[in-house]
């Protein structure tokens, strides 16, 4: 009951325009340091550099919300281009991930399909991969039919599905063969398109995941539960799906012990590397899924 209260009132924080506009002019504070890598391209090169020396490879996604204006989705677009730059110039192991929202999805279509040509063709032109994260549900069709449109062109592309959605399993049906990350899904939904209960939630997250893995696609499986993560290695192995058909995703500052140890065991592990000035409707809703992370918050707010 307690936790639910919790997770509702950051959920709720997390929309704040008002406080999201007033995060951007403080720098990161709050604790937001321990899961946020700096503002700038170089600040999270640095930190993926250090992820790779332990075997860990990386997403890098460059923060960003509440975008209505074209100037900030072609300048967001600019920071997506420069980061996969970086990342081939300094020849990390890394990949990109991307918001549609922050690229003008809320704004005109033609103008965020524009903008993911461009860090399509400069991916493809590195030799990168983009993953175009899963948002709210009003962005969720929309989502798949930017995917479909970009994949007539680009293999380099993917998204995720999120396991709290009833229409999850018929979804991958039709995205059989395209690389997914699967996650349970990390905003409100209504109980008219999301299931409510965190064990039905738990139960169709392996569902949705052995469907993806048995049809051959390569899979990304990306959560903190370690119970998830020791039945999706013994399925693999009693189904001798080979290891470079999947691989295990973690947000940064989580769980680190766990990550190289999954990396020591020889899977691939990637952590998701978020940097940039918009922290804080990341921050919220990572402080809504797990109460505990409050204490970043509060050590960060002390040690200001
Ligand atoms: P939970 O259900 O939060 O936790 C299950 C259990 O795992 C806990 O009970 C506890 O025993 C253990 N555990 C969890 N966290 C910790 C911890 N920090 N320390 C110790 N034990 C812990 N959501 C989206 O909607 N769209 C996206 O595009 C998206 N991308 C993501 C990318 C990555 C790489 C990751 C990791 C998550 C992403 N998410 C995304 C968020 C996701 O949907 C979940 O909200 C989030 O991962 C929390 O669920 P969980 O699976 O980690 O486990």
């Amino acid at each position: 009951m307690v936790e639910k209260l919790t997770k509702n009132f950051f959920l709720y924080l997390s929309k704040s325009k008002v406080l999201n506009k007033g995060a951007k002019r403080w720098g990161l504070r709050l604790g937001a340091s321990q899961v946020v890598a700096g503002v700038s391209i170089e600040s999270v090169i640095k930190s993926v550099k250090e992820l790779n020396d332990k075997g860990l490879v990386c997403t890098v996604d460059h923060l960003g919300e509440f975008v209505f204006k074209k100037e900030e989705a072609v300048q967001a677009t600019t920071v997506c281009v420069d980061t996969l730059e970086a990342i081939s110039e300094a020849g990390v192991k890394c990949n990109l991930s991307v918001k549609l929202t922050q690229l003008g999805l809320d704004i005109d279509k033609r103008l965020c399909l524009d903008n993911m040509n461009r860090i399509l063709d400069t991916a493809r032109r590195t030799n990168n991969f983009v993953r175009i994260d899963m948002e709210d549900y009003t962005h969720y069709h929309q989502t798949l039919e930017m995917l479909k449109e970009l994949r007539r062109k680009y293999n380099n592309v993917g998204t995720v599905i999120q396991a709290y959605l009833y229409s999850a399993k018929d979804d991958l049906e039709k995205l059989k063969g395209i690389p997914l990350r699967l996650v349970k899904g990390a905003y409100k939904e209504s109980a008219k398109v999301a299931f409510q209960d965190k064990k039905k939630i738990d139960a169709n997250y392996m569902k949705i995941i052995k469907q993806h893995l048995l049809t051959g696609s390569y899979t990304a499986i990306a959560t903190h539960d370690h119970r998830i993560i020791e039945q999706v290695k013994e399925f693999c192995h009693q189904n001798n799906i080979p290891r470079n058909q999947f691989e295990f995703q973690m947000l940064y500052g989580f769980r680190k012990e766990l990550q190289e140890e999954i990396a020591r065991q020889g899977y691939t592990m990637r952590v998701y590397v978020p940097f940039g000035k918009d922290w804080y409707g990341y921050f919220m809703r990572r402080l809504a899924e797990r109460p505990q992370n409050v204490s970043f918050a509060l050590k960060g707010f002390l040690s200001r």
